[in-house]
C-alpha cells in the first residue's frame, strides 16, 4: 500500500505550505487538490460556463487530464498547452472554485485525478477533504487549524507583496465567508477525519510545524 498523509483544513491555514514542505522533506508525490477546482473554475470562465451549470461543469471536470491536457510540474500547473499558475490565484477564480466545489457532479468527477497523484514512494495531499472521502485510509491525516486573525494577517502579506490592496476586514469578511461554505455544504463538508490530528499552528513558524508531524509520521 502506497503511503499517504492528508492535510485537511481552512482557507490560509498554511496547509499549502506545509504539505508541500512535507512531500520535500519526504521525498513524496504532492497533491494541491484545490488546484484542480481552481482549473474547473478557470476553464469554466474561459469557457463562458456559469458557475451554477452543473452538467456543463461535470462534463468540463471529467476531460481535465483527458480530452484537455493538463499537467502538474512542481508548482506549475499547464492546462491545455499553456501555463497558468498565475491565473488560478485570481479572485475571481478563487471565488468560483469555491461555489463549483459545492456541486456534488463537480467533486465526483474530480476524485479519478486526484487518486492518480497516489504513487511511490508515498503522497502528501492537502486539501478540504482528503482524509475524510479521498484517501480514508491514509496513513496520518492532519487538520490544520489557526485563528481567523492570523489566517487573515498571512494572506494580508500575501497580497500586499503582490501590490494588490486589500483591507484586513475584507479579507476577514472572505474568510469567514468561505469557511461557512466549506463547513456547511452537503457534500463532503470540511470537517476533521474521526481519525485525525489537529495541529494549531497561530503560534508555530513553518518549520515547526513540519518537525510536529514529521514526529507524528515517524512515531
Ligand atoms: O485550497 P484552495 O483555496 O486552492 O481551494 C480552492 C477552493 O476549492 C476552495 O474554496 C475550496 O472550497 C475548494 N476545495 C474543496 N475541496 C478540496 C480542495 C479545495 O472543496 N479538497
Amino acid at each position: 500500500q502506497i503511503p499517504v498523509i492528508t492535510i485537511d483544513g481552512p482557507s490560509a491555514s498554511g496547509k499549502g505550505t506545509l504539505a508541500s514542505a512535507l512531500a520535500t522533506r519526504l521525498g513524496y508525490q504532492f497533491l494541491d487538490s484545490g488546484a484542480l477546482y481552481r482549473v474547473t473554475a478557470l476553464l469554466a470562465l474561459r469557457r463562458g460556463v456559469p458557475a451554477d451549470h452543473e452538467p456543463a461543469l461535470v462534463g468540463l471536470a471529467r476531460q481535465l487530464g483527458e480530452e484537455i491536457p493538463l499537467r502538474f510540474e512542481g508548482h506549475q500547473v499547464w492546462l491545455d498547452g499553456q501555463e497558468v499558475s498565475e491565473d488560478l490565484r485570481q479572485e475571481e477564480v478563487g471565488q468560483n472554485s469555491s461555489k463549483i466545489s459545492a456541486l456534488p457532479g463537480v467533486r465526483q468527477a474530480l476524485v479519478r485525478q486526484q487518486l492518480a497523484f497516489r504513487k511511490l514512494p508515498g503522497l502528501v495531499a492537502d486539501g478540504r477533504d482528503m482524509g475524510t472521502v479521498i484517501f480514508p485510509d491514509a496513513g496520518l491525516k492532519v487538520f490544520l487549524t489557526a485563528s481567523v486573525a492570523q489566517r487573515a494577517e498571512r494572506r494580508y502579506n500575501q497580497l500586499i507583496s503582490k501590490g494588490i490592496s486589500v483591507t484586513l476586514d475584507e479579507i476577514c469578511a472572505d474568510l469567514e465567508a468561505r469557511d461557512l461554505r466549506d463547513k456547511s455544504r452537503a457534500v463532503a463538508p470540511m470537517v476533521p477525519a474521526a481519525d485525525a490530528r489537529l495541529l494549531d499552528n497561530s503560534a508555530l513558524s513553518i518549520d515547526q510545524s513540519v518537525d510536529t508531524v514529521l514526529g507524528w509520521w515517524t512515531d
